[in-house]
């Protein structure tokens, strides 16, 4: 079985084009939260992901575009833009928002947006110590998919150990998925890199194979830009897709 996992898309329907490209053929497509917040087309990557029947979980931007998540947890850049999402959205779509589940466990692993350890207050996984706090919580299940922090990478922890290996991968690249070990993926994000690499971020995942392999996909950055600042989104959230920061 093949997966494709798409994560913080973040309202960017051109990034998301080119990642469902690369991932054309999977058999099964999963986003681990954040499908709107910061970009341009919150109702079209809405209208996207669910015509294909992904798996969603709750991101944290979904939560408070929702009203499920206090605007006193996001900077003003971040406000403002989930307060014009708000306004793009159709009754039906925030409706839809608000019933999208914080965590989903599927046969092969589990889905949250930042953490298992307290999913609900949206923690980051930046750490060896926040990983583990999320493994410790993983019960059965050996891998387990998040995006949040917007920052591709693998973390590691061999079967009945304490310690977690942190792996950044903001190149892309392939991890054997061996059993003895289980995995936290970050995912990275498709609609607003922050690991230094302006590239879509998405990750093929093959369960017959066991392995998982971080793509980057490069993207039109300058067409989405230019609709963000035709609708007046802030300029700091435009120019940061250019650097992927
Ligand atoms: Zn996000």
């Amino acid at each position: 079985m093949t997966y494709g996992i798409v994560s913080d898309v973040h309202g960017n329907l051109t990034a998301l084009e080119a990642v469902l490209e690369r991932l054309k053929g999977v058999d099964k497509l999963v986003c681990p939260g954040d499908v709107v917040g910061y970009g341009p087309d919150p109702a079209e990557c809405i209208s996207r992901l669910r015509g294909l029947n992904a798996v969603i979980v709750l991101g944290n931007h979904d939560a408070a575009v929702c009203g499920k998540l206090d605007l006193s947890w996001f900077n003003p850049f971040a406000c403002e833009a989930v307060q014009w999402t708000r306004e793009q959205l159709s009754e039906n779509d925030i409706k839809w928002l608000s019933t999208v589940p914080l965590v989903c466990h599927l046969d092969d692993f589990v889905v949250v947006h930042s953490s298992l350890a307290q999913p609900e207050t949206f923690p980051y996984i930046s750490t060896a110590s926040d990983a583990r706090m999320c493994f410790e919580k993983m019960e059965g299940q050996r891998i387990c998919l998040v995006g949040h922090s917007h920052v591709a990478a693998v973390f590691i922890q061999q079967e009945g150990q304490y310690h977690v290996d942190c792996i950044p991968m903001p190149q892309g690249g392939k991890v054997l998925l061996e059993s003895n070990y289980r995995f936290i993926i970050n995912c990275g994000s498709v609609g607003q890199p922050r690991d230094g690499n302006p590239d879509a971020a998405c990750v093929l995942i093959d369960t017959d194979a066991m392995s998982a392999e971080i793509i980057r996909v490069p993207y039109d950055v300058s067409d989405v830009q230019r609709r963000m600042r035709k609708a007046h989104l802030p300029g700091m959230l435009i120019q940061r897709l250019t650097y992927g920061m």
